[in-house]
């Protein structure tokens, strides 16, 4: 170990810092949040330190030549090498630990990397090396951690006596873990005070029995990027992750290695567990005390169900949260350069699916969207198309209507179609677009581009399908699939 690591502490301590610019700055900000009394040293402060630390730091225009009152640190900071090399030897002279910025030689110790949450503070050094590094581990263990770690220490600093009191010793670890992996802990990190209040009380009361807790967690289109922080913090913490087919690999590879993982689908084709049996599995896993992970494409509460899973686990009395992802529309806008809403074009969204509730017609009103003229962006309407189309073009839509089919939006394979209400159909069968694809209508999909766009001329010269065909569909009768991708498109979209 290059460096020992330990932390000082300077409450009302001297600490000089010579320098006046930024990053003297920086540094007497740090060492303010310490406590620590800073004293500028230096040909004088710049205005804006001036102004920043006035009345909360002292600052000495004279140069620093004797250490009186001798201080508890020393940070040399002025930016000039020689000066700071001067002011290192001063200190290790009198025998007071300092810092050079940016002159290793010249340290008796360094700063780390910081992460701070509250009481919890996380140092990260590479011994001088390579502090790029340090950053970035830094930036990912940032992310890590929840925000309010803080208010989760300060909470179960606050109960200690009180829990010391009323578990027994040899049961007070594992009430612990229980009440910081599980449900109060989530309250607490969530801001909800009262409701973590009563989660630990009900815990004290029962301190023996096990409690689950199911997060349903929006994955956002498919690129693992696009996950919330609070999305990959469950998944990390999961005992066991229920998801289904609209949830990227690389989504799945961020799920905690020993997290039992269940596949409940569904594609429309396959046999995948149906929607009661999935809410039964939920409540039976966290009736049994673990950590549950409902893991859903998209944002669980846009066509993902999450409200109807939501009121069985609140019927059940099983401990839930949700939290939001990415949703499909969104997502592929922005990977697909298409804005939802754009001055001058849009100035509204809708989204709606293509697909009833129970696999018949849906409700949709689509005379009214089509009178609307904004964006509309139908999800699951792949197999539907031209039904769309029709529908659309019936409500008054122009033929010219752009639209834009994103299809795997976001991830490696992600494929664009640029057409128009007339031409979709067709066009989605030469794209060889068989979904998940959202259909984004109206003027702002004239503007798709980006990764994956299709060539449609010479996707329709292989197709043997003449480009720029007018749309067979009639409104309500949907359009004609060619033999071979019509299962596929169903299975999918
Ligand atoms: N809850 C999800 C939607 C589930 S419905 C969300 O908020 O995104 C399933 C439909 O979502 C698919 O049929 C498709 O229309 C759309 N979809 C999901 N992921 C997609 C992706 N990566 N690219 C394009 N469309 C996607």
């Amino acid at each position: 170990m290059r460096y020992f690591p330990a932390f000082f502490d300077l409450r009302h301590r001297d600490v000089y810092v010579s320098g006046g610019g930024a990053l003297a700055a920086r540094k007497a900000r740090l060492l303010l949040k310490a406590d620590a009394r800073v004293t500028f040293w230096g040909a004088g402060p710049e205005a804006p330190v001036r102004a920043e630390f006035d009345g909360r730091c002292a600052f000495e225009t004279e140069q620093l030549t004797a250490l009186s009152p001798r201080p508890a640190l020393v940070v040399a900071a002025s930016g000039d090498e020689e000066d700071d090399a001067r002011v290192a030897a001063l200190a290790r002279a009198a025998g007071v630990p300092v810092n050079a910025v940016d002159q290793p030689q010249a340290c008796d110790f360094v700063v780390p990397s910081l992460i701070e949450r509250g009481d919890v503070t996380i140092g990260i050094s590479t011994g001088g090396a390579a502090p790029v590094i340090g950053r970035r581990l830094r930036e990912r263990i940032e992310a890590l951690l929840p925000a309010r770690l803080g208010a989760l220490v300060a909470f179960a600093g606050a109960r200690r006596g009180e829990v010391a009191e009323r578990v027994a010793p040899e049961a007070r670890r594992g009430f612990w873990e229980r009440v910081l992996a599980g449900p109060v802990a989530e309250a607490v990190l969530d801001g909800d005070e009262a409701g973590a209040e009563a989660r630990f009380a009900a815990a004290l009361d029962d301190s023996r029995l096990p409690q689950g807790h199911v997060a349903i967690v929006g994955a956002g289109p498919g690129d693992p990027e696009l996950l919330t922080l609070k999305a990959l913090r469950v998944l990390q913490e999961a005992d066991v992750v229920l998801y289904d087919n609209l949830v990227g690999t690389g989504v799945l590879e961020l799920i905690r290695r020993d997290a039992e993982r269940v596949y409940v689908g569904k594609k429309r084709s396959d046999h995948s567990l149906p929607q009661e049996e999935i809410g039964a599995l939920m409540v039976r896993l966290a009736g049994e005390g673990k950590r549950v992970v409902r893991l859903k494409g998209g944002d669980p509460y846009v066509f993902g169900r999450g409200g109807e899973e939501l009121d069985v686990l609140r019927e059940a009395g099983i401990a839930a949260s949700v939290v939001p992802g990415i949703t499909a529309a969104a997502g592929c806008g922005a990977d697909a350069s298409v804005p939802l809403t754009h001055r001058g074009l849009s100035q509204a969204v809708t989204f709606v699916t293509a697909q009833g509730g129970s696999g018949g017609a849906p409700g949709i009103d689509w005379e009214a969207l089509a009178r609307l003229g904004h964006t509309i962006v139908v999800y699951m309407g792949v197999a539907k198309a031209g039904e769309v189309a029709g529908n659309l073009r019936a409500g008054g839509l122009a033929a010219d209507t752009p639209v834009a089919v994103i299809e795997k939006g976001t991830l490696p394979e992600q494929a664009i179609v640029k057409t128009d209400l007339q031409r979709l159909p067709d066009d989605i069968l030469a794209g060889g677009i068989t979904g998940p694809a959202i259909l984004v209508i109206g003027a702002v999909a004239a503007r798709a581009d980006g990764r994956g766009l299709v060539d449609l001329t010479r996707a329709c010269q292989q197709h043997d399908l003449p480009a720029g065909r007018a749309a067979t569909a009639a409104p309500g009768i949907p359009a004609p699939v060619a033999e071979g991708v019509s299962t596929k498109q169903r299975a999918y979209s």
